[in-house]
């Protein structure tokens, strides 16, 4: 890029050619899908285009599982009416009953959903390799967001495209889209974009409808999220089938009404929510999406007739502020109930499990739930080479000609040895035994004391040194040329 700012413009035709010529390489580079790696399948088992993930921000799973009775503070127990669509929901996929979050509150409860780490709070999603997003990016996944709460700069800066509302206020919404700048030639982001922001400006008519503080004015504001996830789900069902994602959906008006609507509010707004979602789950089922519904952290009362609270005490002590609804419909995740008590610390690579991409994340203490009958194994080698996957004395799966691979469909039960066999014969030969109980990452290095070389796998890194390359050459070529006609 030096060269291109102390390059003299002399001949103004020669540098608009020149400008024209790095935006067509910029083009070109951000365009090409990167194959960053090779797909290995163990067993044949299905693999979702995508995952909704659906955070309902405030509400406490006591509320909405039949099996659950609320109480209030004071011990009384508190009515609920029956949520007709989340009970079949709940029924008709896999539910966990009981999943607590560490912390109860918004940003340390998306913090936690995203990185797995039970102490996360902003400054942990920023990390390298920190979230789900990450992990998901280093294998060509796009991120999209829809949030009206839990939009903390670093949980937008995740994404690649993303719709929030900085003001999180259903009378005069601060709606802005963002997206991240090397999505800017990437036809498919940039169409996304273009439906969040049409969506945005249609936001302030529709809740003027209604009047202020009004329980429709808080179904409103969820149901334009929930209508915005479900036309991005169809855009890409429809224009770019090929391309996973994950899109991560807040909807902030249940926690809203806990907090100024008092406890009738809050039944009223998960009402709404109960009818307003199946256009989106019927839109992900459809389309092979995979659909995981649950919450930052719940919500408590002091009694049926006051307002909720869920951060401090002794709002953060109570079932209904620590427990959240965990529910997944998703290709190969059979249906049932797991009884087995959870954190939420634990559902971060879960979802990675769901799209069927290794546990890479790195500041995670969770452990994954066992939705699934099998498990995936990510490899990385330190060159080009031939991977080789062994159980029980016997070959079982081999690929070459890379240096990233990911074997899907592993059985949970078995070992398996892999074996890594650089291109160049002078390196060493690399093995690992594996348990296949859960998904994982392995990395071969050289050098094991350097830093983990997953860091610079992203196809965005390497697009980008790529692009720097390029235009260096060019730059050096056009001073030479100038340097020639003086
Ligand atoms: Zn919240």
């Amino acid at each position: 890029m030096v060269s291109l700012l102390i390059a003299p413009i002399k001949n103004r035709k020669s540098s608009s050619c020149y400008l024209l010529f790095v935006l067509f390489i910029y083009c070109l580079c951000s365009a090409i899908p990167a194959t960053a790696y090779t797909e290995v399948m163990v067993n044949s088992v299905p693999t979702p285009s995508g995952m909704v993930l659906v955070i309902v921000d405030g509400l406490g799973a006591p509320y909405i599982y039949q099996e659950y009775t609320p109480h209030s503070l004071d011990g009384s127990s508190l009515k609920v009416p029956y949520f007709h669509n989340l009970s079949v929901l709940s029924e008709s996929g896999t539910k966990v009953s009981m999943i607590r979050v560490p912390q109860t509150y918004t940003e340390a409860g998306h913090s936690v959903l995203v990185t797995g780490n039970s102490q996360a709070l902003s400054d942990t999603v920023g990390m390298p390799m920190g979230t789900i997003y990450d992990v998901a990016h280093d294998y060509d996944c796009l991120a999209f967001g829809i949030m009206e709460k839990g939009d903390s700069s670093s949980i937008c800066d995740e994404h690649d495209v993303i719709v929030h509302d900085t003001s999180n206020s259903m009378n005069n919404p601060g709606i802005v889209v963002e997206s991240s700048s090397s999505v800017s030639s990437n036809n498919i982001c940039m169409n996304i974009r273009e439906i969040m922001q049409e969506q945005a400006l249609q936001l302030p008519a529709q809740l003027q409808e209604s009047k202020q503080a009004s329980q429709e004015r808080y179904d409103t504001y969820d149901r334009w999220a929930l209508t915005t996830a479900s036309q991005v789900v169809e855009y890409m069902a429809a224009e770019a089938p090929e391309q996973k994602y994950i899109l991560t959906v807040n909807v902030g008006a249940v926690d809203a009404a806990g907090h100024y609507r008092k406890y009738d509010g809050y039944i009223g707004t998960i009402q709404g929510l109960d009818r307003d979602i199946v256009p989106l789950f019927q839109t992900c089922t459809e389309h092979n999406i995979a659909f995981v519904f649950t919450a930052d952290h719940g919500m408590s009362f002091t009694s049926s007739d006051s307002k909720g609270g869920h951060q401090s005490d002794p709002y953060s002590g109570m079932d209904e502020s620590q427990m959240i609804p965990f529910i997944v419909h998703a290709p190969d995740v059979p249906v049932k109930l797991l009884n087995e008590e959870y954190g939420q610390q634990d559902i971060a690579s879960t979802l990675l499990s769901i799209m069927n991409l290794p546990n890479g994340l790195k500041k995670s203490d969770g452990i994954q739930i066992p939705l699934k009958e099998h498990t995936t194994l990510g490899v990385r080698g330190p060159s080009t080479g031939t991977i080789e996957l062994w159980t029980e004395g016997e070959l079982i799966q081999h690929a070459s000609n890379d240096d990233n691979y990911i074997f899907i469909g592993l059985d949970r039960q078995k070992k398996y040895t892999v074996k890594y066999i650089p291109d160049d014969t002078k390196s060493e030969i690399f093995q690992k035994e594996i348990e296949a109980g859960s998904d994982q990452l392995v990395v071969f290095s050289m050098d094991t004391s350097a830093s983990d070389p997953a860091d610079y796998w992203k196809p965005r890194y390497i697009i980008g040194a790529l692009v720097i390359i390029l235009i260096n050459i060019v730059g050096l070529l056009y001073i030479k040329r100038i340097l020639k006609e003086q």
